[in-house]
């Protein structure tokens, strides 16, 4: 293979083969081509991007380099959910064990937070004693006892990803929608799924900022799940203000749970009803969508979520009774109030900035290796289009180390405004996108 010439005739705007990719594909993962030469060639995409059949051929070629899970033991229908990231999003909590007490396999393989968004498997680490890093005979075990599993990327996993995606973030090429979209479905595809829901968030807290940008994200990675022969359904969500009230990893594990016991907030229960109703009509469990959306409904009032989370948590080694204990958790020492400056609306709760506070806190890493606070993080007791008076509690701060509380007050007083006037709150789902019916 004639490495600069590949490279050449990309940064053209010339397309690729598929045998082409694969063989780059494949030489990159076993170091046979070295990261110069990689870096260069992402380069040439992150200008001049790749085609769909570009995609989905280096989405296949990522899957591809690693083992891809036969699941076909398994008679149910196998969906997965998958979130772009965001600030406050706990839904994979909520929503992988419901669709699962409600008849479907969910081989959930989630990710850590980086930067200001949350990850799930840091979230679950907030357990004691639950494990992320079962290896895949285990994950199929727990799969077998509970039709949910939720663990970490192994290097079994698409492990051309992890080389990749470790490239891009020092080579300044994380933002480009094909590399996105490729880097996630290929992983979500090694799960060995049929089919596949995604949440691509938009908004201040999201990766992709604009409406515009999240709409070219879902329609690229519905286009590989036509290549590959894999259904898929996408909503657009609104990541401007964080998801829920919590923030912060044991905080969310509380909401989460508080939310499978039927008392979560209003906009988490729609993300998650709406999330899961999507994964009950892909499989072929339910239909209409109304029909599909009853059945989160029910199996939320009955209880039949929680007792799943509560089973998935047990079978990977954690403590189950955090599902009635709460304070079996870990909880941070200190806690402090951030309170209305004037009476008004809340008009803004600028969701990347209050990631960024929440990471200061300790919730979250700056770089893939630091290590987090479980404990730490914010409440928010208000929301946008919520009314307010002069020195009412907007969000309680709860924090180990009193050091870092003065910037990250100066963050959340710029993060939050509040106005006089009405406030007009956008839908949270702005849009469904499907390659499926
Ligand atoms: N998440 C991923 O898994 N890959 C990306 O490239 C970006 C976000």
């Amino acid at each position: 293979m004639d490495v600069p010439e590949l490279i050449r005739r990309k940064r053209d705007g010339h397309s690729l083969s598929r045998e082409e990719i694969f063989e780059f594909v494949e030489r990159y993962t076993h170091a046979e081509v070295p990261d110069y030469q990689c870096a260069a060639l992402l380069m040439a995409i992150f200008f001049r991007g790749l085609s769909i059949e570009e995609t989905a051929g280096l989405t296949e070629a990522m899957m591809r380099s690693g083992r891809v899970l036969d699941l076909s033991e398994f008679p149910k229908p196998k969906i997965d959910k998958h979130s772009t990231g965001g600030v406050g999003d706990k839904t994979s909590l909520i929503v992988a064990p419901v669709a699962a007490a409600g008849g479907l396999v969910v081989p959930m393989v989630s990710g850590r937070g980086l930067g200001h968004t949350g990850g799930t498997l840091d979230k679950l680490e907030s357990i004691p004693g639950f494990s992320t890093r079962p290896d895949l005979s285990e994950f199929r075990r727990v799969l077998r006892a509970c039709g949910v599993a939720m663990v970490g990327q192994t290097e079994e996993l698409a492990p051309a990803d992890r080389k990749l995606y470790a490239l891009r973030d020092v080579t300044a090429t994380v933002e480009s929608i094909p590399l996105i979209a490729a880097s996630i479905m290929s992983k979500k595809l090694a799960e060995g799924i049929d089919g596949l829901v995604l949440d691509v968030k938009t908004g201040s807290g999201a990766f992709m900022k604009t409406l515009e940008a999240a709409r070219e994200l879902a329609s690229r990675m519905l286009g590989i799940g036509t290549a590959c022969g894999k259904r898929v359904r996408a909503l657009i969500t609104d990541m401007n203000q964080p998801l829920g009230s919590a923030v912060g990893n044991a905080l969310e594990v509380i909401e989460a749970i508080e939310t499978l016991k039927g008392r979560g907030p209003g906009d988490l229960v729609e993300v998650c009803r709406e999330l899961t109703a999507q994964m009950f009509l892909l499989g072929g469990i339910e239909k209409p969508i109304e029909r599909a959306r009853e059945k989160f409904d029910r199996l939320l009032a009955g209880g039949y979520g929680l007792q799943k989370f509560a089973q998935v948590i047990a079978e990977q080694g954690g403590d189950a009774r955090v599902v009635e204990d709460y304070s079996l958790l870990p909880a941070a020492q200190d806690e402090e109030s951030i309170v209305a400056v004037s009476d008004g609306v809340v008009a803004a709760l600028e969701a990347e900035a209050i990631g960024r506070a929440s990471m200061l806190l300790g919730a979250g890493r700056e770089r893939v290796e630091s290590k987090i606070d479980h404990s730490v993080g914010l409440v928010f007791e208000k929301k946008v289009g919520d009314p307010v008076t002069a020195g009412e509690r907007i969000c309680a701060v709860y924090s180990n180390d009193r050091s870092r509380l003065p910037r990250v007050r100066e963050m959340l007083r710029k993060a939050i405004s509040i106005t006089p006037d009405p406030v007009k709150t956008r839908p949270l789902v702005l849009e469904t996108l499907a390659n499926w019916n």
